[in-house]
């Protein structure tokens, strides 16, 4: 049916130019994926994407709010291209993701010129004006859109909104209360991916492994987690962000007994200090996060742990922060994702905490886990140098392939004979040995001679 859709307005529009729109995105995986989802409807309709912002017809501005000055950033831009489509009544403004909460009275009075205001995923609204703005027929192009070329690995969000409600995270305000999408609707889209190419899925949720409790019969990420095991093609499945308090037994058994579940958890502890973790209302203890991580590597050798951490909370001083570093020495973390903590206005800490922590004191408490954790990522990546490693290739970069393994390492290598290098299209496995390592990436070299790299006349994406 779309593809009827895409042909008849193709053919409506073949004696002038195709309309044109852009999609400009910010934030997480989420929204990459939402953006992504979205396109697919646009083409499907019969509209040619263009990186030309300022004179596409349709503009969707897919915003993230985690940080004031990703808001304002995208407050600004809209403000730039109602100032440049004024006059225009052809040209359409859409702004979609999580700026638009469930009151919108007061961005529509601000920004008048805005066309559709759309929260996440509802790509409806926004689809179906641009189509009556351009006499394209949506039918058939609307909910459950797949992207036409994914890449080779690739996001599903399985549950939308959070209930957790931390005190310094505006995410619940503005994507709502969890609600999970049927494992149906998923394994559709997982099969339709993995029809097109895609290799490797990472499962998504603010609070992934909350997946399922609100839906009849009960179902949970585990469960889950098997049927998408089942897709015949599919080679890789992950998931992220848990939540210490949500990570269950049976998850970690999943991830244990699927074979291609990656053994890999992102696993947020944000503070090291119990007192801090009270206001930041996490829900657990540092005692309680330690236990959960000997739980994770007793269930699943080997397995990869990233995490998530903020300096510089509300009163957090010199020696709760040494908490956090503790923690930090203690477990030695494959990556940490750390940001300086900012004042979020909407948020529970915004309303009742007072953000005492000079900038320069973030900003040096941030350069210490930073410099700790190269360390950390230099000694543990020196030690895998001479090992073996599936490594599902995702593109080619300044004369080289990377891609992945399980344990989602960044892993570069050269073939023999490159000169068709740039012929080699993601979606191979590649047996590797490691050679030399930095703090970020691996480099390496093909582990078998005779297991050449497949070499075939499609382009890398
Ligand atoms: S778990 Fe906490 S930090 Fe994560 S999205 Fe929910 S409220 Fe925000």
């Amino acid at each position: 049916m779309p593809e009827t859709a895409r042909a008849r307005n193709f053919l409506d529009h073949k004696v002038s130019k195709l309309p044109t729109y852009h999609v400009w995105t910010v934030g997480c995986q989420m929204n990459v994926s939402d953006s992504e989802r979205l396109a697919s409807g646009f083409t499907k309709m019969g509209f040619e994407s263009t990186d030309d912002m300022a004179n596409a017809d349709v503009v969707v501005l897919n915003t993230c709010v985690v940080r004031q000055s990703a808001e304002d950033t995208a407050t600004g831009l809209i403000g730039r291209l109602g100032k440049r489509m004024k006059g225009n009544d052809d040209r359409m403004i859409a702004v979609m993701g999580c700026m638009v909460g469930p009151v919108q009275s007061d961005l529509r009075r601000r920004f008048p010129y805005v066309d559709v205001w759309a929260r996440p995923q509802e790509f409806d609204p926004i689809l179906e004006t641009a189509g009556i703005r351009h006499g394209l027929n949506p039918e058939g192009c609307l909910a459950g859109a797949v992207a036409e070329n994914p890449h080779v690995a690739s996001f599903i969000p399985i549950v939308h909104g959070c209930d957790k409600f931390c005190t310094f995270c505006i995410i619940p305000y503005r994507r709502g209360r969890e609600s999970s999408r049927t494992a149906f609707e998923i394994i559709h889209e997982a099969e339709m991916m993995v029809a097109r190419g895609v290799k490797d899925i990472t499962l998504l949720g603010q609070n992934v492994d909350s997946y399922g409790h609100d839906l009849r019969p009960r179902i949970d990420l585990a469960d889950l987690l098997e049927q998408v095991h089942e897709i015949e093609g599919l080679e890789r499945l992950r998931f992220l962000t848990s939540h210490p308090n949500d990570m269950s037994i049976r998850i970690l058994e999943a991830v244990r007994d699927l074979p291609k579940v990656c053994e890999m958890i992102n696993l947020p502890f944000q503070a090291g200090d119990d007192t801090i973790l009270a206001n930041m209302r996490r829900g657990y203890t540092r005692g309680q996060f330690l236990d959960k991580i000997d739980q994770i590597r007793n269930v699943i050798p080997g397995v990869t742990l990233t995490t998530d951490l903020i300096v510089g909370f509300c009163g957090e001083t010199d020696a709760q922060f040494d908490k956090s570093m503790d923690v930090l020495r203690a477990v030695e973390f494959s990556k940490v994702h750390t940001s300086e903590y900012s004042y979020r206005e909407g948020t529970y800490a915004s309303r009742i905490m007072h953000d005492g922590i000079p900038r320069s004191v973030k900003k040096e408490r941030k350069l210490i886990v930073d410099t700790f954790q190269n360390e950390i990522q230099a000694k543990n990546n020196q030690k895998l140098v001479g090992e073996h490693f599936d490594v599902l290739v995702e593109g080619y970069k300044r004369g080289r392939l990377h891609g992945r393994n399980r344990g989602d390492k960044l892993i570069y290598f050269s073939v023999p004979d490159s000169a068709e290098v740039t012929e080699i299209p993601p979606g191979q496995t590649v047996e590797v040995e490691i050679t030399d390592s930095s703090p970020w990436s691996l480099e390496a070299k093909p582990a078998n001679a005779k297991a050449k790299v497949k070499k075939e006349k499609v382009p890398v994406g």
